[in-house]
């Protein structure tokens, strides 16, 4: 339905009227937080800095606002139980009985505000997942209902996005399942101040009408949500329908300025008037769901902009790789291999890393991407054929990338990789230093194995560099290739960094460098 890019957008309206704006994901689901979800359960795993696995909303968020989420951002109700079951055990309820209402709903609410103090912020946009009438939501609504009471009504405010389907036999847009999901809103207490309707087709004046008046709403108050060429033009469209205009008035605040997208304009701009385009082939093996890689697809939306570059990514399943390797990745301008974990679709990669190497086609490698082209450079360059990683391959006599010390006695799986933000020292004169065009970088890493460092020196003197080293304790981050013409792997996560505002540098370098390649092919 779009819900994260709606509270994106609107916070992003606020922020450029001058507000203090933030935005929080509520998931009524159990598992306490994403971290152990399979990618095809619920898209990427996003990092935070402060290192809490989270729901890919918070990318949007953060590709929105330009600044930066953190554990408090998102809960689940697995954490919200954890929580209150601790406390439980610790005495904290003085025999009481402990219920959904008030303890859940309390913890919930505390929750809720707990982002209030710290940076004071003018206005907090908390995005409740699920659907109106799911049996989890409905703890969620009743604090909502709650919280209304507790802050006053001229301090908080509801929107329900609704869908509006159009019937194209009868030519006609249908407003009765947004009346059914606003009477079920209206049975847990709750009455939506603003309803945002997600249509494929305008809304004429009179299905407006009709909506305000079925659904007790003010007419300037039904904002319709079009869809929309790219989700970067849905601010635009929320401006021209005052979403934040309304909300303000909702909430008695003075607008500070008149909103200031001079910024989102121009990337705008250079988005949708690409003079090149490039080809680049995304291998990796969650490529079903688009939303498994979802930063790493926004990357380049913003890098593409910032090049004046249209930017095709085509997933190429790494099991896919095994013969036909040549025809398969020929055409490309340039070949990213993706994060994963586990075996399946290990020896495709390598494959395709052997052959953007010896063809001189960029590469760029995330993660596993990074460190399977270890791996590849040892098996064909160093001639170490049996070189694997320990999570492949443990029996192998040249382990080329192991298990971190401090992950060798962990078991448990929830929140317990190497997560959040790490410094990283650039080598002077590398690529990766030009790139960034400093020494000192930080950035978001997410897994449990490492560069080997007993084969640095052997590596490096085959021609590979380390390029970025944490300078606290020796982890290899960036290897390159300097005989190559742009050969950077990457053991973290720089997707999880770009922003609109901000495009990641290492992906505004991939794509020129595919962009070079394209011309002088
Ligand atoms: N499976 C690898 C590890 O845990 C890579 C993880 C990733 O790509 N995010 O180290």
């Amino acid at each position: 339905m779009g819900k994260g890019i709606i509270a994106a957008s609107l916070a992003k309206l606020l922020q450029s009227r001058g507000f203090n704006v933030t935005i929080q994901k509520f998931d009524p689901y159990i598992n306490v937080d994403p971290g152990t979800l399979n990618p095809y359960e619920h898209g990427e795993c996003y990092v935070t800095n402060d290192g809490a696995e989270t729901d890919l909303d918070l990318g949007h968020y953060e590709r929105f606002l330009n600044t930066p989420t953190s554990r408090a951002n998102n809960v689940t109700t697995g954490r919200i139980y954890q929580t209150v079951i601790d406390k439980e055990r610790a005495g904290d309820f003085l025999g009481k009985t402990v219920q959904v209402i008030p303890h859940i709903t309390d913890e919930i609410k505390r929750r809720m505000r707990l982002l209030e103090d710290e940076k004071n912020y003018d206005v907090i946009i908390t995005e409740i997942g699920g659907t109106v009438g799911d049996i989890e939501s409905l703890p969620y609504l009743e604090a909502i209902r709650q919280l209304k009471r507790d802050v006053g009504s001229e301090n908080a405010c509801v929107i329900h996005l609704t869908l509006i389907p159009y019937l194209s036999a009868a030519k006609e847009l249908k407003t009765k399942p947004t009346q059914h999901s606003v009477k079920e809103l209206l049975m847990t207490g709750v009455q939506p101040d603003v309803l945002v309707c997600r249509t494929e087709h305008p809304l004429p004046k009179d299905i407006r009408e009709k909506l305000a008046l079925f659904c007790n709403v003010e007419s300037n108050a039904v904002i319709e949500a079009i869809d929309a060429d790219t989700i970067y033009d849905v601010p635009l469209l929320m401006l021209k329908e005052k979403l934040d205009k309304i909300i303000l008035k909702k909430l008695n605040l003075k607008s500070k300025m008149e909103p200031d997208l001079t910024n989102w304009k121009t990337f705008l701009g250079k988005l949708k008037n690409p003079t090149k385009e490039v080809t680049i082939a995304l291998v990796g093996k969650y490529n079903e769901l688009p939303d498994a890689y979802k930063s790493i697809y926004e990357s380049f939306v913003h890098a593409g902009a910032m090049n004046e570059c249209k930017v095709k990514v085509i997933p190429i399943h790494s099991e896919s790789l095994i013969e036909g390797v040549a025809e398969k990745l020929a055409n490309f301008d340039g070949v990213l291999v993706a994060p994963g974990f586990g075996e399946r679709g290990i020896e495709g990669k390598i494959n395709s890393i052997q052959f953007v190497r010896e063809n001189n086609i960029p590469f760029f490698g995330i993660c596993l991407g990074m460190q399977c082209a270890v791996v590849e450079y040892a098996k064909n360059v160093m001639g170490l054929k049996d070189a694997a990683s320990s999570e492949v391959n443990p029996n192998s006599s040249n382990i080329m990338i192991h298990l971190m010390e401090d992950q060798k006695k962990i078991t448990s799986k929830g929140g317990t990789m190497r997560l959040g933000a790490y410094n990283c020292k650039l080598a002077k004169g590398s690529l990766a230093h030009k790139i960034y065009g400093k020494s000192n970088i930080e950035e978001r890493h997410r897994h449990r194995y490492e560069f080997n460092n007993e084969y640095l020196e052997r590596i490096e003197a085959a021609g590979m560099k380390a390029s970025g080293v944490n300078p606290d304790n020796g982890l290899i981050e960036i290897i390159e290739l300097p005989s190559h013409p742009f050969f950077v792997g990457v053991q973290f996560h720089p997707e999880l960094k770009s922003t609109v505002e901000n495009p990641h540098p290492i992906f505004v370098a991939f794509v020129k460098a595919a962009m070079d390649r394209k011309l002088n092919r």
